[in-house]
């Protein structure tokens, strides 16, 4: 059992290509950066928070405070993947480091009730909670075309909003819905 492990392992390392489900399409990138605009606070930030496989973590913190929820000025840590899917999002739809609009990005537990009571589609139990979710949208992108190449990343919950015109994506299981659409928009998922 051990031989059959190091034989795996030597094999894996001849290769020389790391394999894992959180590399990016295109493995030989370096510097994994994110251009977000906030659509609540008009703050803009263009920050290399990757390099390699090693995050920065002046620039998590950056993105932390830039995604805060901005009812209450609260900031918690986000789940580093969700930048990873953000960034793998814009080079799937071939817009690499286009600019995202930011929807919605971390909700105190007191906003996310307040956002349940006023509107609907909101989760009570809702990962923005955990800054495990973000709510997003590209200008210039298709939003249905967006939501295909975030399903296709297979790589955590998709949700399609058509009638405000986002789609959120998190970290947590492979999962997907569509807000209020159209039977002819979830036939066939
Ligand atoms: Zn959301």
């Amino acid at each position: 059992m051990g031989a059959l492990l190091l034989i795996a392992s030597s094999s894996a390392h001849a290769q020389s290509r790391p394999v894992s489900p959180q590399e990016p399409p295109s493995p030989e990138r370096q510097d994994h950066r994110l251009l977000l605009y906030n659509t609540h606070t008009a703050e803009r930030i263009d920050i290399v928070y990757r390099r390699g496989d090693q995050y920065i973590s002046g620039a998590l913190a950056k993105l932390d405070f830039f995604l805060r929820d901005h009812r209450t000025g609260d900031v918690r840590h986000f789940d580093p993947r969700l930048y990873d899917i953000l960034s793998d999002l814009t080079f799937s739809i071939g817009h690499p480091d286009g600019e995202i609009d930011i929807v919605c990005g971390y909700r105190t537990p007191s906003t996310n009730e307040s956002l349940r009571a006023h509107t609907t589609g909101v989760a009570r139990n809702s990962l923005h909670i955990q800054a495990e979710a973000i709510d997003l949208r590209m200008p210039g992108v298709d939003t249905f075309k967006l939501r295909q190449a975030a399903l296709a990343l297979r790589r955590g919950g998709v949700g399609y909003y058509p009638h405000s015109d986002f789609i959120h994506v998190d970290t947590g299981r492979v999962r997907q819905w569509c807000f209020d659409c159209p039977a002819s928009l979830t036939t066939g998922d």
